[in-house]
């Protein structure tokens, strides 16, 4: 119950997330009901996580039937559910080969390695610097928060992995300036999510693409928050026509399932050689059987095509809020991943929001941020404009 649930949690567990005084229970699809049974339509889907929404009856089906066959053997040895997710992952990308890990910040760890052994096999010891970019968000573990753009986050951590420097997102001079023979590869995120749902120039990830090559230096581009289909493409690099040479994923790729991935071209991926990097867990039986059911339901349901259609729909209703409503400063986002600027804090409205029964979430202070279930109807989103335009005027 509520009333147990919030102080136990805020005495027993480590405080490191402040979280809104709800105690959620169930979900379906788009909806999620609180311990009260209050129903709320959900427009963060646990940070573009959930992309088929809640309970989806193929993941549901999927994990039962393999948790009552093998949840767990090791990388020892061989598995079917893991190749088979593998063979989906590099029959939709640019990749030849594919790494399962845990989360999105191992998924940059593996990343980040990845990078400095393709160089360092061959004898460049002096190439392992990384460029990444300011505001950027890569995880909390060391090697993936020395990649993080964002002071506030490496506050009280530091000293943190040497060979990182950054420069300001969507700046090709700024990254033309800081490329020379010491850098094995440029990191950055296609949107950046945690940063503000800030979209780069049309042109400027085949100019950092352009850029890599001429330099020599890997491209690494974390699609953790924008691949499956968040931004109407089944990763958002396919918008501007390039491919990275590593990728990494998690996030929506499970559906909510513990798993990160990541992708690299055979170029690059043959310096992971036996021995050079692994997890336990790592692409587990059961969880990989999920994430294929995950996969193979956003193919078969064409939930990429729908997340487009579904998502300019979204960003049109809220330019016409920032028409009518001066607190409102810049819509921003691609697909189901957009975010409204505000002139004022963006807290408040979260919490009036989820009063109201609707789940949003607010970034960088003054950002709110939607990234719903990528089956949120039409009705759904005119529900939370209302909502927003009802709260935006008694504002
Ligand atoms: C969430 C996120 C991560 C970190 O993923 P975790 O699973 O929380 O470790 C890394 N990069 C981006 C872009 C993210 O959105």
């Amino acid at each position: 119950m509520t009333d147990t649930t919030i102080p136990q949690t805020d005495s027993l567990m480590a405080s490191t997330y402040a979280r809104l005084p709800v105690v959620f229970e169930r979900g379906r699809g788009t909806m999620l009901w609180d311990t009260a049974g209050r129903r709320y339509i959900d427009f963060l889907a646990g940070i573009a996580v959930c992309g088929l929404g809640h309970a989806h009856p193929a993941l549901q089906q999927a994990l039962a039937e393999q948790a009552g066959r093998l949840v767990h053997v090791c990388n020892l040895y061989y598995t079917i559910p893991q190749v088979e997710l593998a063979a989906w992952l590099v029959g939709h990308s640019f990749a030849d080969r594919v790494f399962f890990c845990n989360s999105g910040a191992e998924a940059n760890e593996a990343a980040i390695k990845l990078a400095r052994k393709v160089f360092q096999d061959r004898g460049e010891t002096d190439r392992y610097r990384i460029i990444a970019m300011e505001q950027s968000f890569h995880g909390r573990t060391m090697g993936s928060l020395s990649a993080t753009g964002q002071d506030k986050i490496k506050k009280g951590f530091y000293p943190l992995l040497e060979g990182f420097d950054f420069v300001p997102f969507d700046d090709i001079a700024a990254l033309r300036n800081a490329l020379d023979e010491t850098v094995c590869a440029v990191m950055l995120e296609p949107i950046q999510g945690e940063g503000g749902v800030v979209c780069p120039a049309d042109d400027y990830l085949q100019q950092v693409r352009a850029l890599c090559d001429e330099a020599g230096a890997l491209l690494i581009l974390d699609e953790i928050q924008t691949g499956m289909g968040r931004t109407g493409r089944l990763f958002a690099h396919e918008h501007s026509g390039i491919t990275p040479d590593i990728m990494t994923l998690a996030k929506a790729l499970g559906n909510g399932l513990p798993i990160g991935a990541m992708l690299a071209r055979e170029t690059a991926a043959r310096a992971f050689d036996a021995g050079a990097h692994g997890t336990t867990f790592g692409g587990t039986p059961l969880i990989t059987a999920g994430a294929l059911a995950v996969v193979q339901t956003i193919e078969k349901e064409g939930i990429v095509a729908q997340a487009a259609e579904t998502g300019a729909y979204f960003k049109t209703q809220l330019e016409a809020l920032k028409e009518r409503h001066r607190a409102v400063e810049a819509v921003r986002g691609q697909g189901l991943l957009l975010g409204l600027k505000l002139n004022c804090e963006g807290a408040p409205i979260v919490d009036q929001c989820l009063a109201r029964g609707f789940v949003i979430n607010c970034v960088q202070g003054n950002v709110l941020r939607f990234a719903p279930p990528l089956i949120i109807g039409v009705h759904e989103i005119d529900a939370l404009m209302q909502c927003l335009d009802e709260i935006l005027t008694e504002a």
